[in-house]
C-alpha cells in the first residue's frame, strides 16, 4: 500500500526551507567534499532502521506490513541523528550519519553517554554518496551545556524530510541486529 503524502509535508523542504515548527528541524549530511562543523545539542545519537527503494528513504516499522513496498533487508540501512548547529547553515539543523560515521564517532568518544556540547565535524569523500567521517573537534567540552538550547526528538523532522505523513507506528528494533552491538544509542521513538 503506498504511503499518503500530505500536501503541507510536500511543500516542506521547498527551496531546502523546513516547516516552521519547533519541533522540526531540516536535516543534513555533508555533500561530497564537504566538511560541517557541529555544536552538538543532543545527549545520545537517535537511530533508526530506513529502506531505500527507487531514490526514496522509508522507515522500516517494527510492524513489517507497514513498510513500504513490503520489508526487505536488502535495501536497509542504518542512520544515526543528532541535533546541534551547523555551522554550514548556521542553525541548528539534525546530522544524518551512516553507520561507519557513527562507530567513528563513537571510537573517539571517552563518554559515550553524553554528546552534549561537544564540536564533531562530518566529512564526506569525494562523491555525494561516499564514505563520511565524523571527527570530534575537540576532546573535551568547553560548553556550559545548560545554556545550549534544549533537544526534541528527530522523529517529525525525519518524516519531513521523508516527505511523508506523520505516523506514531513504532519503528523497527535494533538489538536483534548483531552490527549495532558496539554502538550505544537510542532508537528514533
Ligand atoms: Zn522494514
Amino acid at each position: 500500500m503506498a504511503t499518503p503524502i500530505s500536501h503541507e509535508c510536500s511543500q516542506a523542504h521547498r527551496n531546502g526551507v523546513p516547516l516552521r515548527r519547533k519541533d522540526v528541524f531540516f536535516v543534513e549530511s555533508p555533500k561530497a567534499l564537504e566538511r560541517i562543523e557541529y555544536t552538538v545539542y543532543s545527549v545520545e545519537l537517535e537511530t533508526c532502521y530506513t529502506h531505500y527503494i527507487n531514490g526514496r528513504t522509508f522507515p522500516c516499522y517494527e510492524d513489517h506490513s507497514l513498510c513500504e513496498g513490503g520489508h526487505t533487508e536488502m535495501n536497509i540501512r542504518w542512520k544515526g541523528y543528532f541535533l546541534g548547529f551547523s555551522d554550514k547553515r548556521q542553525e541548528p539543523v539534525f546530522c544524518q550519519l551512516t553507520l561507519d560515521a557513527g562507530n567513528q564517532l563513537m571510537d573517539q568518544l571517552a563518554d559515550k553517554t553524553n554528546l552534549r556540547g561537544l564540536k564533531i565535524a562530518v566529512g564526506r569523500s569525494k562523491k555525494n554518496n561516499g564514505r563520511m567521517s565524523c571527527r570530534l573537534v575537540e576532546t573535551h567540552r568547553t560548553l556550559d551545556t545548560y545554556k545550549l538550547p534544549p533537544v526534541v526528538p528527530a522523529r517529525r523532522s525525519l518524516f519531513n524530510l521523508w516527505k511523508l505523513a506523520y505516523t506514531d507506528f513504532p519503528f523497527t528494533r535494533l538489538l536483534d541486529r548483531p552490527e549495532d552491538a558496539e554502538i550505544r544509542l537510542r532508537e528514533v521513538s
